[in-house]
C-alpha cells in the first residue's frame, strides 16, 4: 500500500483511503453488510474492536459442571428442535457436545436460535447451570459464534444480526488487512512512549485483535485508547491556544476612573448578600480575562444554586459600563424567560449614563429575544441592538439569527446544558466581529456540574472556573424514593404538614415526552387530581409552559407572596424559581427523568434556613433508574452526582453530537481512562506548545486533520 513514513511504515490515512472491497472475501454483498455496520475503509474495520474475548484457559469441560455454577462451554451442536409453548411463546432446544458430555440449552422467545445454531455448528455458550426435570441445562445463555478458532483467546466482534456478518468473517478481514499493512506509523513521540509505559502501535493493534493473554489487550487496549484521546485533546489545545492568541479582542476597564460609571462596584454594593469567596474568586479571574486584549473562552461551572447568575451578570456589567453589550443566550425558551427575570431582579436600579434623558441617567436596560417575540417587538429590539440603547440581551438561539446585529458586543455568557455546540459559540463571536471589528469575550455556563473527564473532553478548548462553595444559610435537602403507597402518602401528609406550619411546596408533574400541550394538559389533570383529592382544601397553583407569560407571572407572584402553597408545575420551575419558604417538593415518575434534571429541580428547595426534603416518587422502571434514584438519595454533591450519571449512562450522553474527533472514541472510556485523559491532555500541551502548529510532529498533525471535519482543520491549521 502507498502512504507511508520515512521509515516505510503505513500512515493512518493510508487505511482510511482504502476501501474494504481491496480484501480477499469482501465482494460487494459483504462490503453492503459492512456499510451498514458503518465499516467502508480498511481504517474502519481494523478500529472496529473486539466487544469480548472468550479465554480458553478458563473453558469448563461439561461434565465437570455443578448446578448453579456460572460457566462458559465450548460446544458442538447436536441436536436442534424448535415448538411453541402452551402460551404461544417460541422455545428453541438444542442439544450440545463438548467432548465430555451432552448439555441442553434452552431459548424462550428467541425462535431464530434454531437458524443459528445448527447441528455441527460450534459455539461458546455462557450461561448458569440449572436443573429441570432432572436434566442439567442452560437456559437463555449468551451465545458466541467463533467458528474454528485457535488460540488461547478468541476475539468476539460486534456483529450485526441484521447485517449477517460473523465474528470470524470480520476476524479473518482484520487479520488480512493488519497483515497486509506491515507496520503501522506510530505518531506517539518515543518520550511519551516511555514515560508512559506505553507500547508501540502495530504491537498494540495485533494484542488488541489477536492477544496472547488477557493482560496482552489490555496493554493494546490502553495504547491504542490513549491515541484516541491524545488526538482529540491536541485538537482542543491547538484550538484552545489559536484562541488565546487572537489579538483581536477588547480590553475591558475594570476599575473606571472619576465620572466613568463603575457599575461592577455599584451592582455588588446593591446587591442584597454577599458574594461567597468562590464567587469573588470566579469575579476577579473573569475580569482579569476581561481586562486582557485576548478575548476570554472560560467555563464556569458549579453546583446548582451556587450562584452562578450573579457571577454571569457581572461578567455582563463589565461590558456595560465600558459602553459595550451584553448578551446571555439560553438553550429553551421558559430559561431564557427565567434568566431574564433574574437578570432583572439582581439587576434593580442600576443606572449608566445617557445624555439623552433629564436626568443624564437610564436604568440598565435588559431585554428578551425568543421566538415568541413580536415582530413589532423584534424590530424595536433590533433598532435599540444597533443603536446601542439595549445594553444586555437575554434569549435563545434566535439570538444567533442574521438580523440581529449589536453596536459593540462585548460579552457573551452562553448558557449550554450541553446543547449548544462550538459552532454555535462561534457564530455569536462573530457577531462582535462584524458590529465593532473584535471578538467579544465567551463565558460559558454549564446548569449542573459535568464530571472533569468530561469537562477537559467536551470543553477542553475553554479554561475552567468552579464555584465550590454555597451561599450560607442552606440546610441539604433531605431526600427520600418514596418506593411503596405507604411511604408515598407519608410525602403527601408531609406537604401537608409543612403548610400547616406556613411553609411552602413544589409537585413537579410527570415527564410527558409528547409535546408541551400533551404536557400541558397532563400537568392540569393532575393539579385537578390533587385538589380534590391528597391536597384537598390547600391553596394550589398551576404552572406550566404553555401558559401566556402573564399568567405565568401572576401565579408566580402569588407563590411568592405566600398566597399560593403548593405549586403543581412541569419542570419550567427547573431554574430560576427562587422561594426559601419552599421546603417541601415531591416529583412524580421521578424515575422518568434524567439525574441532572433531579438534582437542578430538587435545588429549588433547601434555599432557605429551614429543614426541606423532597421526595421522588416513582418505581424504579430500570435497574439504572434504581441506581439514579438511589445516588440522589444519599447525595446532594452535585459534581458526585455526575460522575455517577456518567457511570450509568456512559459518555455517549455527555458527549452528545458535538463535533466529528469526539466520536472518534471507540475505546476510550471517560469512565475508566480518567487517568488516560489527564495523560493525553498533558501531552498535548507540550506537545502544543513547542510546536504550536505542529510542523515538527507530522504524523501527529496527519492524524489530527483526519479525525477532524474541514472547518476545524482550517481552523486549526491555517489560523
Ligand atoms: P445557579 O448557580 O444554580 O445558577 P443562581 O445563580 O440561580 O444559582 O443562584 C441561586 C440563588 O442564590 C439566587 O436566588 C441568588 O440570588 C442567590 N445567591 C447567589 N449568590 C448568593 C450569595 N453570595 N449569597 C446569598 N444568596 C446568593
Ligand atoms: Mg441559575
Amino acid at each position: 500500500m502507498e502512504g507511508r513514513d520515512a521509515s516505510g511504515r503505513l500512515l493512518l490515512r493510508a487505511l482510511a483511503q482504502r476501501s474494504v472491497t481491496d480484501l480477499a472475501g469482501v465482494g460487494p454483498k459483504k462490503a453492503e453488510a459492512l456499510e451498514e455496520m458503518g465499516i467502508t475503509s480498511v481504517l474502519d474495520l481494523v478500529t472496529h474492536y473486539p466487544r469480548r474475548y472468550i479465554d480458553r484457559t478458563q473453558q469448563v469441560a461439561v461434565k465437570d459442571l455443578k448446578v448453579g455454577d456460572e460457566a462458559m462451554v465450548l460446544a458442538h451442536v447436536k441436536r436442534v428442535s424448535s415448538r411453541r409453548t402452551r402460551q404461544g411463546r417460541a422455545l428453541v432446544e438444542i442439544d450440545v457436545f463438548d467432548g465430555t458430555a451432552y448439555l441442553r440449552c434452552t431459548f424462550f422467545n428467541q425462535g431464530w436460535r434454531a437458524k443459528q445454531l445448527v447441528t455441527g455448528r460450534q459455539a461458546v455458550f455462557f450461561g448458569k447451570l440449572d436443573l429441570y426435570r432432572g436434566r442439567r441445562q442452560m437456559t437463555n445463555p449468551v451465545v458466541d459464534l467463533v467458528g474454528d478458532r485457535t488460540g488461547r483467546i478468541v476475539p468476539v466482534y460486534p456483529q450485526s444480526d441484521k447485517a449477517g456478518l460473523t465474528t470470524w468473517e470480520l476476524g479473518d478481514w482484520i487479520a488480512e488487512a493488519l497483515r497486509r499493512a506491515g507496520d503501522l506509523a506510530d505518531p506517539l513521540p518515543e518520550s511519551w512512549q516511555e514515560r508512559l509505559g506505553m507500547v508501540e502501535r502495530s504491537l498494540a493493534m495485533r494484542q488488541v485483535h489477536a492477544p496472547e493473554s488477557m493482560q496482552a489487550k489490555d496493554t493494546g487496549r490502553r495504547r491504542l485508547a490513549f491515541d484516541e484521546l491524545a488526538r482529540l485533546q491536541v485538537a482542543l489545545v491547538m484550538r484552545k491556544r489559536i484562541l488565546e492568541r487572537q489579538a483581536d479582542g477588547i480590553s475591558h476597564v475594570i476599575a473606571p476612573g472619576a465620572g466613568a460609571p463603575a457599575l461592577l462596584e455599584e451592582f455588588r454594593r446593591q446587591l442584597p448578600f454577599a458574594l461567597t469567596g468562590a464567587q469573588e474568586r470566579a469575579i476577579a479571574v473573569i475580569t482579569e480575562d476581561l481586562a486582557k486584549a485576548h478575548p476570554m473562552h472560560r467555563l464556569l461551572q458549579g453546583d446548582v444554586g451556587a450562584g452562578k447568575t450573579v457571577v454571569a451578570l457581572a461578567a455582563l456589567l463589565v461590558a456595560v459600563q465600558g459602553g459595550h453589550q451584553g448578551a446571555l443566550m439560553a438553550p429553551t425558551e421558559v430559561l431564557a424567560e427565567q434568566h431574564y427575570a433574574g437578570v432583572r431582579s439582581l439587576l434593580g436600579e442600576l443606572t449608566v449614563p445617557d445624555d439623552s434623558t433629564l436626568t443624564g441617567d437610564r436604568v440598565v436596560r435588559v431585554e428578551l429575544l425568543t421566538n415568541r417575540t413580536t415582530p413589532t417587538e423584534r424590530k424595536r429590539l433590533h433598532d435599540g441592538l444597533r443603536t446601542g440603547t439595549v445594553d444586555i440581551l437575554v434569549g435563545t438561539h434566535a439570538l444567533l439569527t442574521e438580523e440581529v446585529t449589536f453596536r459593540s458586543l462585548g460579552v457573551v455568557v452562553v448558557d449550554e446544558q450541553h446543547r449548544f455546540g462550538v459552532e454555535q459559540r462561534d457564530i455569536l463571536k462573530g457577531k462582535g466581529r462584524s458590529s465593532g471589528g473584535a471578538d467579544p469575550d465567551v463565558l460559558v455556563m454549564t446548569a449542573t456540574p459535568i464530571p472533569r473527564t468530561a469537562a477537559m473532553t467536551v470543553y477542553g478548548d475553554l479554561d475552567t472556573t468552579v464555584l465550590d462553595e454555597l451561599p450560607p444559610g442552606r440546610t441539604p435537602v433531605r431526600t427520600t424514593w418514596a418506593r411503596g403507597p405507604l411511604e408515598v402518602a407519608a410525602a403527601w401528609s408531609k406537604v401537608r404538614d409543612e403548610v400547616a406550619a406556613g411553609r411552602q411546596a413544589y409537585i413537579v408533574c410527570p415527564l410527558v415526552e409528547d409535546s408541551e400541550r400533551v404536557q400541558a394538559r397532563s400537568a392540569t389533570d393532575e393539579y385537578n387530581r390533587l385538589s380534590k383529592e391528597e391536597l384537598a382544601g390547600l391553596p394550589l397553583g398551576l404552572l406550566h409552559g404553555q401558559m401566556p407569560a402573564k399568567d405565568k407571572e401572576a401565579v408566580m407572584a402569588e407563590f411568592r407572596a405566600g398566597k399560593l402553597k403548593v405549586l403543581v408545575a412541569t419542570t419550567v420551575i427547573e431554574v430560576g424559581v427562587d422561594v426559601p419558604n419552599a421546603t417541601v417538593m415531591v416529583v412524580e415518575d421521578a424515575d422518568r427523568f434524567g439525574m441532572a434534571q433531579l438534582h437542578q429541580l430538587r435545588g429549588r428547595v433547601g434555599r432557605g434556613a429551614d429543614e426541606s426534603w423532597c421526595y421522588l416518587l416513582g418505581e424504579g422502571s430500570s435497574p439504572e433508574a434504581e441506581k439514579r434514584l438511589d445516588a440522589l438519595e444519599d447525595s446532594t454533591d452535585g459534581f458526585y452526582l455526575a460522575e455517577v450519571d456518567l457511570e450509568l449512562r456512559g459518555e455517549g450522553t455527555v458527549l452528545g453530537t458535538r463535533q466529528k474527533g469526539r466520536s472518534d472514541l471507540k475505546l476510550a472510556s471517560l469512565r475508566r481512562d480518567r487517568e488516560l485523559v489527564s495523560q493525553a491532555r498533558e501531552m498535548a500541551f507540550d506537545i502544543v506548545d513547542a510546536d504550536p502548529t505542529l510542523g515538527r510532529h507530522g504524523l501527529l498533525a496527519d492524524e489530527v486533520r483526519l479525525m477532524i471535519d474541514d472547518d476545524e482543520a482550517e481552523f486549526l491549521f491555517k489560523s
